[in-house]
């Protein structure tokens, strides 16, 4: 298989490249414009498997994706390239409608019109799968959960944006006949995952000895799946997902974030104890405008068509995602510098 991946060296796109080309033995060609968000060191293990490739490229860049798929020629497109984050994206939503929306367009224009090229069996089977998040559906009440049926109620600039992408691959779909997949997967966690999200940050912060900022009074709930079983999830959806179809991906486990920053107090207690328990950390912090209350996924449609089954629990990977933090701080020391600590984010005051 020969795979283009857009955001390849994201948290979620650099999990992905690795499963493909260290496990898969798919020839990758990641196309990534390295924001912030974005290290080469996340997939400097795949250097050199099976023709890896790396292309710096903005995905506005309607011809520079022309012809990088035109000369990579690829089996299947997979489109994680995105501005993913909720608190960046209130105080400045104009990247997120740039590169979500409008860079979904230019992979779509290109997608169609390498599409059009092929013949024959490459023609038949050629995919274009756009990697989408549960936020799309809005905020859930205390039961419930949201479905490839739920109708869109996108609340923020981010989860506006991305329902907007999902609407236009849709529409080339229907309009174009472009072979898509869509997937809608709830939060992730796991390891290379950028230290302003909540986990990583919780986790280094608690390491420092620093205060941990939980929003409100920490009572939103997220459903948590660790990033190597959502990157399973999307192989198995590439090579077998029927066209057109959206599969709904989550981990069935629901977690109050209150519980899940004290579940890393409590595991760093038990790995590096310290004089006093990480709880006493926790400070809570004025609440997100607009955060959505609750998420949950029924992920039965994907289990059901097609076997994906997460081999992780919440318990065991959290534990593992803490470890990998403690092993590998080459990776996460230079991105932190002071600035992803939550100070940077104005939600606690500068130390
Ligand atoms: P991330 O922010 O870690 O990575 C995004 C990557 O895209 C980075 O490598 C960045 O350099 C690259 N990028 C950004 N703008 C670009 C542009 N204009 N051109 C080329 N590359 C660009 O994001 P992530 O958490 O890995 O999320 C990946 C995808 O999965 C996103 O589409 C996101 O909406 C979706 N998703 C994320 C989660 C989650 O919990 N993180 C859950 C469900 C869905």
């Amino acid at each position: 298989m020969r795979i283009l991946v857009t955001g390849g060296a994201g948290f979620i796109g650099s999990a992905v490249t690795r499963l493909l080309a260290q496990q898969r033995g798919a020839t990758v060609l990641v196309v990534d414009k390295l924001t912030y968000a974005g290290d080469r060191r996340s997939i400097r293990d795949c250097e050199g498997k099976h023709g890896f490739q790396f292309l710096e490229a903005d995905i506005c860049d309607l011809p520079r994706m022309r012809a990088a798929m035109a000369e990579f020629r690829p089996d299947a497109v997979m489109h994680l390239a995105a501005e993913s984050h909720v608190d960046r994206s209130i105080t400045g939503a104009a990247d997120f409608i740039q590169t979500n929306i409008h860079g979904t367009f230019c992979m779509l224009e290109a997608a169609r019109a390498y599409h059009a090229s092929l013949d024959g069996a490459a023609k038949a089977t050629f995919r274009f799968h756009h990697i989408s998040t549960d936020e799309v559906f809005g905020s859930l009440g205390p039961t419930g959960a949201f479905s490839e049926t739920t109708a869109y109620d996108p609340r923020s600039p981010y989860s506006a944006s991305k329902a907007s992408s999902d609407h236009l691959v849709r529409a080339w779909h229907e309009t174009y006949g472009l072979p898509v997949l869509v997937t809608n997967c709830s939060n992730n966690y796991g390891p290379y995952h950028f230290p302003e999200k909540l986990i990583p940050l919780v986790i280094l912060n608690a390491l420092e000895g620093r205060d941990l900022p939980v929003y409100g009074d920490g009572s939103n709930i997220r459903d948590w799946l660790h990033v190597e079983d959502h990157a399973r999830a999307l192989v198995t959806v590439v090579e077998r997902g029927r066209v057109g179809e959206t599969y709904c991906i989550g981990g069935r486990a629901e977690r109050r974030n209150l519980a899940v920053v004290e579940t890393i107090c409590d595991v760093l207690d038990q790995r590096r104890p310290a004089v006093r328990p990480r709880r006493e950390l926790i400070r809570f912090v004025t609440d997100r405008p607009g955060h959505d209350q609750r998420y949950a996924i029924d992920c039965s449609k994907i289990e059901r068509e097609l076997g994906w089954r997460q081999q992780e629990s919440f318990e065991s990977g959290i534990a593992g995602t803490i470890d990998w933090y403690l092993a590998n701080d080459w990776w996460w020391r230079p991105l932190r510098e002071g600035k992803y600590t939550g100070e940077r984010l104005g939600l606690l005051p500068a130390k």
